[in-house]
């Protein structure tokens, strides 16, 4: 059989040239007079190219080239779009409706045939193909319109309303609360889940009303580490949500069994981020056979993508305008601001509190002695040290030059000191080695204040007191801590 061409034209004169064209290149040719009569045309007899005049009564080039790409019977077929002159906003729009090939018509006699070789050659259709529902008149194409034409809104209502609560979402964890929320409102699910991977953790968000030490939300989890290749060793954290406007109960015949999702037919995952991000859901009933809600799904991808990357980045801006940049700790300023909510903490639930000053000793020797380089070694692995000794409650900065900090929520004078003997006997006990095998030991002296000591409770007074037995510590011949004693 030969291949088939369908043109579409309103005018007779054009569609007898073109016509003639393509049958002189060795090709059988459809016509329709229009945007309508070329799309049930298409959709029925199926040919191998469409070829379209861009202004025609009733359905125009735009129209037809975009009807034929949103529906599932057509989208493989090339289109052609010929118009009397090209500028921009045309050859976008065309661009737009997924038309394949732009021509002018001033081109067409010159370049036509070629043009649709090479579509022919690029996407050539399976001859095999069958397509089930073809609609059969033109009013049947019309409610097909209707239908993309819906679908198409309700992408651009549901991007909209993701791009503007996406830009506010300040860090990832507000960002994945906007991605589950709108991607709620497009699959009923019972279970949402969206694992983020990052160099720095990864982290995995679950809206579910299962707890997570649930057979479903580890399988679910299990499932989702696997696609992306979580090495089985790597912590994932895990920020588990209620279900809120998610059909709260599992359906009945998933009680009880461990639900692998990877395997569930049922289950709907998007790769997102260029697969740095991965997105699962658990629909309660299949989804539509039209596969609406998985085309939206795809056309919301980017701009997914867009919403936790942009959110990402925030977030990292914001965490190096709070750290140091040689040790990672928190800077000055972002130590004194959790020193105050700190504080506060501690007033309102009537909590012990201490701070810990510590100054190494002599520093400007090992500076001149082995180099700037060298001092800079020294103030990491001190940075290291104190990050080995902190709890995860406690909050450790760098103070200035070689000056670090540590708040100590919930924490006695007397532990304090305790801990303040063990990071210097185990400063004591480090050395840093210089590129030429030096070894360079290190010392520091340290000053300790807690809350229950203060008449008034301020950040400055309890500053003032640990500055002062810092200053204490260093009269009395350094690498000590003041008060000693833990009575
Ligand atoms: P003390 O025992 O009295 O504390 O003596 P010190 O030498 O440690 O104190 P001093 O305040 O005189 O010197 C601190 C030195 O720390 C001077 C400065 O060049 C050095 N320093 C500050 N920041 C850095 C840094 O980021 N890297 C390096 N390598 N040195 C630093
Ligand atoms: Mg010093
Ligand atoms: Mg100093």
């Amino acid at each position: 059989m030969m291949p088939r061409i369908l043109v579409v034209d309103d005018s007779d004169l054009s569609r007898r040239l073109i016509g003639r064209l393509l049958i002189d290149a060795g090709w059988e040719v459809l016509t329709a007079c229009d945007g309508a009569e070329g799309a049930v045309t298409a959709l029925q007899e199926q040919p191998e190219v469409v070829v379209t005049d861009l202004e025609m009564p009733v359905m125009d080039g735009f129209q037809l080239a975009r009807l034929l790409k949103s529906d599932p019977a057509s989208a493989d077929i090339p289109v052609l779009l010929m118009t009397s002159y090209a500028d921009a906003a045309s050859r976008f729009w065309g661009r737009e409706t997924g038309a394949n090939e732009y021509l002018l018509k001033s081109e067409v006699q010159e370049k036509l045939a070629d043009a649709v070789r090479s579509l022919r050659e690029s996407s050539p259709l399976d001859p095999n193909r069958s397509v089930v529902d073809a609609p059969r008149t033109p009013f049947e194409v019309l409610a097909r319109i209707g239908r993309h034409l819906d679908a198409r809104l309700q992408e651009a209502v549901l991007v909209n309303r993701l791009l503007q609560r996406g830009v506010e979402a300040e860090d990832l964890e507000a960002a994945a609360h906007v991605v589950l929320d709108i991607v709620s409102e497009l699959v009923d699910s019972w279970a949402l889940a969206l694992l983020v991977v990052e160099p720095a953790g990864s982290v995995i968000f679950l809206r579910s009303d299962l707890p997570a030490s649930s057979a479903e939300s580890r399988a679910l989890v299990e499932s989702m580490r696997s696609a992306l290749e979580v090495p089985p060793d790597e912590v994932v954290e895990q920020v588990v949500w209620p279900a809120g406007s998610l059909s709260a109960v599992v359906p009945s015949e998933l009680e009880g069994q461990a639900v692998d999702s990877a395997a569930d037919p049922d289950s709907i995952h998007l790769s997102l981020r260029g697969g740095r991000a991965l997105l699962t859901m658990l629909p309660r009933k299949p989804l539509r056979a039209d596969g609406r809600e998985r085309r939206l799904l795809e056309a919301l991808k980017s701009q997914l993508t867009l919403v936790l990357d942009n959110a990402r980045l925030e977030q990292r801006l914001r965490e190096l305008s709070m750290v140091d940049g040689l040790t990672r700790l928190l800077n000055r300023r972002t130590v004194h601001r959790r020193l105050v909510e700190e504080l506060e903490r501690s007033r309102r639930y009537d909590q012990p509190l201490s701070l810990m000053l510590c100054d190494l000793d002599h520093f400007k020797n090992i500076n001149d002695t082995h180099g700037h380089l060298a001092g800079d070694a020294v103030l990491k692995v001190v940075a290291d040290l104190f990050r080995a000794h902190a709890r995860s409650v406690d909050i450790v900065g760098r103070f200035g030059g070689e000056e670090f900090v540590l708040i100590l929520p919930n924490v006695q004078k007397a532990q304090a000191i305790q801990a303040a003997h063990r990071l210097l006997t185990a400063m004591c006990s480090d050395r840093v080695v210089t590129r030429g095998g030096v070894e360079i030991s290190f010392t520091a002296s340290f000053g300790v204040a807690s809350v229950e000591e203060l008449q008034t409770v301020t950040t400055d007074a309890l500053f003032a007191l640990a500055d002062s037995r810092l200053y204490e510590a260093k009269n009395a011949g350094r690498s000590r801590v003041v008060p000693s004693d833990l009575g």
